[in-house]
């Protein structure tokens, strides 16, 4: 993940300019007055590989600067830096010397234990005027010496944020080796043709198929190999699972137990086939089952089973009533998932037989690319750029009189997709608002399938 390095300060110390110099923009952004500002203004820096912030605009409102606000708007924009950087640049006026106010924010840095370069800005023409004992007292370390308006030691400032933040990190490649094999495993109500499903997938008589409900063979694993769309080889693992019961369905303790397990079997798996029945529609049990599923921030396929018996039906038995062919079926079928399941994020949906053996490639090749799907990298400015579009579109609901504010997003993991926000207050992210998030980011970045985390952070 890219690093962070987040430039603080109290107002009128240059942090707007130095953040342009940075940035290599000629346009400045003049937002070190206080009152004109966005929140958070970020760039990539791409020699170093991070992403720079200026956090000059968090934390004042509207209506008049007293100078007790722009402590309390100091110490928001400090407390940011110290939850998102990997480095922070403290910036101090050369001209002006040391204030009461820096002071205190050196005091916090320096509490934070985090890295902390100190700069001492418009150091230009002026040498002798500062008093570099001064900066050296606040105990952050050596200071360097810049002018961010006319450019003064930049290269040795952009070194000095080179060597604090150290080497690059290698990319986390993923671990997905071919000596790893994928895991899936079925999950879905009894009946709705699981063990059919692995047996087909495995080609043998390994597993038990009844007739009987609930004669699945408990949880075993086995090893297959899959020739992909794209004629590679991949080896899966099958988690096979007792099947899942709604927990207010359990009938006895045995249940209670294949149940526990069957959740052990999710959490081991990087992806879930739900299983529905093609005759039955979407049941309230496959909705719960569904939940399950989601809750681990498992990706999910939807399989929807016995189509063969869809297609005998209109085929041979003069179809279903209320439905015009086997298409018009399948389209209201699929609407049906979309209605129902709608908290799944935007789950492939695949029509398969286990019986004829219809579609199950298919099946196996949404694995494989929802597998790769999970080790996606978001760019942190696409990624806000999009956050701000969604919110645009479709502002927060005021919870309590406030509204959701994001300031900032990173990713900070796959599998599953951590997206840490930077927020004014967690609290007011509502369940509907979060999932709106999740799925407009899940369209936009294509991670279709892909449940995403957030871990919010509040800061007002
Ligand atoms: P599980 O409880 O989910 O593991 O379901 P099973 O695999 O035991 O299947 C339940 C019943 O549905 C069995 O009688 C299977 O033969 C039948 N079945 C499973 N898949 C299909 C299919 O694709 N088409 C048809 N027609 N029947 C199926």
């Amino acid at each position: 993940m890219s690093r962070t390095v987040v430039i603080v300060g109290r107002p009128n110390v240059g942090k707007s300019r130095l953040f342009n110099r940075l940035a290599k923009k000629r346009i400045s952004i003049v937002h070190d007055q206080p009152g004109v500002t966005r929140d958070v203004i970020m760039t990539e820096i791409k020699d170093g590989d991070y992403t720079l912030l200026d956090t000059g605009g968090l934390g004042f409102k509207d209506g008049n600067i007293t100078p007790a606000k722009l402590i309390d708007a100091s110490e928001t924009q400090v407390g940011f830096a110290i939850d998102t950087a990997d480095l922070i640049l403290f910036v101090v006026d050369g001209l002006e010397g040391m204030t009461a106010l820096d002071l205190k924010i050196a005091q916090m840095l320096r509490k934070s234990k985090k890295d902390v370069l100190l700069v001492v800005n418009k150091a230009d023409f002026n040498e002798d005027k500062i008093d570099l004992a001064e900066a050296y007292r606040l105990g952050l370390g050596e200071p360097v010496r810049v002018s961010a308006e006319h450019g003064a030691n930049e290269g040795v400032l952009r070194d000095a944020i080179l060597t604090k933040l150290g080497p690059i990190p290698l990319e986390d490649l993923p671990d997905r080796s071919a000596e790893k094999p994928l895991c899936v495993c079925f999950i879905g109500r009894p009946n709705v043709g699981k063990s059919s499903l692995s047996n087909r997938l495995l080609d043998s008589d390994r597993l038990i198929v009844s007739d009987v409900p609930g004669t699945t063979r408990d949880a075993v694993s086995l090893d297959f190999q899959f020739k992909g769309r794209d004629g590679a080889m991949y080896p899966f693992k099958l988690i096979d699972t007792a099947g899942i019961k709604a927990a207010t369905k359990l009938a006895s303790p045995v249940e209670y137990f294949s149940r526990l397990r069957s959740l052990d079997s999710i959490k081991e798996t990087d992806v879930v086939f739900l299983v529905l029945d093609a005759m039955d529609g979407v049941t309230q049990q496959d909705k719960a089952i569904a939940g399950e599923a989601v809750k681990e921030k498992k990706p999910i396929v939807i399989i929807v089973n016995k189509w063969d018996l869809v297609k005998k039906t209109f085929e041979k038995d003069g179809g279903i009533p209320g439905y015009k062919s086997e298409r018009d079926y399948r389209e209201k079928y699929e609407k049906a998932v979309f209605e129902r399941l709608f908290f799944t994020p935007g789950s492939p949906l695949i029509f398969v037989s286990a019986m004829s053996g219809y579609e199950i490639d298919r099946m196996l090749n949404a694995a494989v690319k929802l597998n790769r799907t999970l080790d996606i990298k978001i760019s942190t400015a696409k990624l806000n750029k999009i956050i701000g579009y969604l919110a645009e579109r479709t502002p927060p609901p005021a919870v309590g009189g406030k509204r959701f504010r994001v300031y900032y997003a990173t990713q900070t993991g796959t599998r599953p997709f951590r997206i840490k926000i930077f927020c004014n207050r967690e609290e007011k992210l509502t369940e509907q608002y979060r999932r709106y998030l999740e799925s407009g980011m899940v369209d936009e970045f294509g991670l279709n399938g892909c449940p995403i985390y957030f871990d919010l952070v509040g800061k007002e």
